[in-house]
């Protein structure tokens, strides 16, 4: 079984979001599995590569009228060249292919990280997007025609074409109609990025062989007119057709390791007895690095938010929720996000706000994209805020419960199959600054009083499996069945 995996992120090579963790892992997964994958990304400038790994290994030429079986163009540039490089994931031997452009393909991923409004920058954002993905996807498909076409040891054909949001979209309908033998699926990973008229999701669902998101929660949610939107007629069709599932990601353990991470400051030594000491350790140097106020040593909780700072994430109910719980609990609040300005002044304010009032800081704000930082989030805090207004899928939660830290979500999307209430993490159901603040009340008395509650949700959390041996198969199982059809 022979699948490409086509996408605008692959971790660690480029990442802005979950994306990027879901490309960069299951291909190695399901090379366990002996699925033959690899993957396909747009050669951004300034991508994460180290230049002795990459080999030169295609020349694709695009001419400039693209045009469809029934003769009517789909897209026009002018001829260009795409140098195809080809590289490996890290610590495996799965190939990625770079498709380098000057022109089409080295700014990216995206514009914005939200690019879905209607603002003129975000407009703007959206149109410079469509055409470097569109010109991305007639290039990889021009790659796959040459691999076809050639032949040769290393050249046979594909099986399955595996693509990836919107951006990858027009793939599946260009498979159908160059009728293709190359089956393809696509995953819907997050359905509020769904592209524009000329590429875009739709088209992807209504021609993929098979149409996956990434938790089946999220996968029933997107068949109601309030997730799905204008797509949940057409998710409903395929769902009828028994064309739509859902399967939960996994992330990448290996990676995602307390006991092997380089990036934070005390690592897990592995048994359950040591958790408290590997919690306190990576705590007292996240508070003491990020100049919070440490009088109180580690006996006050620490909250961390690691994520895109986009509306989906929940920062509107989460700013106003944390000053009512700040006033009459004691606590911080570390934020890692970039993304959204006007998201992010209204917290900065907050934690200059909080920092003046009580005279001593306890609130930080870093507005970045910063990996090391995420990772010692994720070791040094109490527990993970994840307020989402809805989360396909969401991965910083399973993150946060390998590290110890226990995740306060909402119930939604991947967050409610991920998450049980109680037991592995703490979940509130209505999307308003009361029900979080209750959460976030309820979150301090087990951390203050209930302590034997709070480290057997700890315990829980750490000793669950986030990996992708499940999901993989499911993928695998998926694959087998449409190149049957
Ligand atoms: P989404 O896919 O909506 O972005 P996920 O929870 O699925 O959300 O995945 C988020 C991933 O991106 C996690 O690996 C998280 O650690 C990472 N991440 C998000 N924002 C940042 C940031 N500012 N700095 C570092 N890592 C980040």
């Amino acid at each position: 079984m022979k699948v490409l995996h086509v996408a605008a992120e692959c971790a660690p090579i480029v990442k802005v979001g979950g994306l990027a963790d879901v490309v960069g892992s299951l291909p190695i997964a399901l090379s366990k599995l002996g699925v033959d994958a690899s993957v396909a990304l747009p050669y951004y400038k300034g991508i994460q590569i180290s230049k002795e790994r990459l080999i030169h290994c295609y020349t694709v030429t695009l001419l400039g009228k693209q045009k469809t079986n029934n003769n009517s163009t789909i897209q026009q540039f002018d001829n260009e060249v795409i140098e195809v490089y080809q590289t490996q994931l890290a610590d495996s031997k799965v190939p990625v292919y770079l498709f380098k452009n000057e022109k089409y393909l080295s700014d990216g991923p995206y514009s914005l990280v939200d690019a879905t409004g209607g603002t003129s920058e975000q407009k703007l954002a959206r149109a410079k997007e469509e055409a470097r993905f569109s010109f991305f996807n007639l290039a990889v498909a021009e790659f796959l025609k040459k691999k076809s076409s050639l032949q040769e040891d290393f050249l046979e054909l594909y099986d399955v074409v595996h693509c990836h949001d919107y951006h990858a979209a027009l793939l599946c309908r260009d498979l159908k109609s160059q009728k293709s033998n190359i089956k393809s699926i696509l995953t819907i990973h997050n359905l509020a990025n769904k592209g524009t008229k000329k590429i875009g999701l739709k088209m992807g669902i209504e021609t993929a062989d098979f149409v996956t998101t990434v938790s089946p929660q999220y996968a029933k949610e997107i068949l109601t007119p309030e997730f799905g939107k204008s797509l949940a007629v057409i998710l409903q069709q395929r769902n009828q057709e028994g064309k739509l599932k859902g399967v939960l990601n996994g992330i990448d353990t290996s990676y995602w390791d307390p006991l092997r991470d380089d990036l934070i400051d005390r690592r897990y030594r592995g048994d359950p007895g040591d958790q408290g000491d590997f919690k306190q350790a990576n705590k007292e140097f996240l508070i003491k690095q990020l100049e919070l106020d440490y009088t109180f040593g580690d006996k006050v909780p620490v909250f961390g938010f690691v994520g895109r700072l986009s509306k989906q994430k929940g920062l509107d109910i989460l700013v106003p929720a944390w000053r009512k719980f700040s006033k009459k609990h004691h606590a911080h609040l570390v934020i890692l996000g970039a993304g959204n300005p006007k998201l992010a002044s209204e917290i900065l304010d907050q934690e200059v706000e909080a920092s003046e009032l009580a005279g001593r800081p306890e609130v930080a704000f870093i507005d970045k994209f910063d990996e090391k930082l995420a990772h010692q989030i994720y070791a040094g805090a109490d527990f993970l805020l994840m307020p989402s207004k809805f989360e396909p899928c969401g991965l910083s939660q399973m993150i946060a419960m390998r590290y110890g830290t226990v995740p306060i979500v909402r119930d939604v999307g991947g967050l409610h199959d991920s998450v049980r209430d109680g037991q592995t993490g703490l979940v509130f159901k209505e999307y308003t600054v009361k029900s979080l603040t209750e959460v976030l009340m309820k979150a301090s008395r087990i951390f203050n009083s209930q302590f034997e509650i709070f480290n057997k949700i700890r315990e829980a959390g750490m000793a669950g499996d986030f990996s992708w041996d499940k999901s993989a198969k499911e993928y695998l199982e998926i694959y087998d069945k449409i190149c049957q059809d």
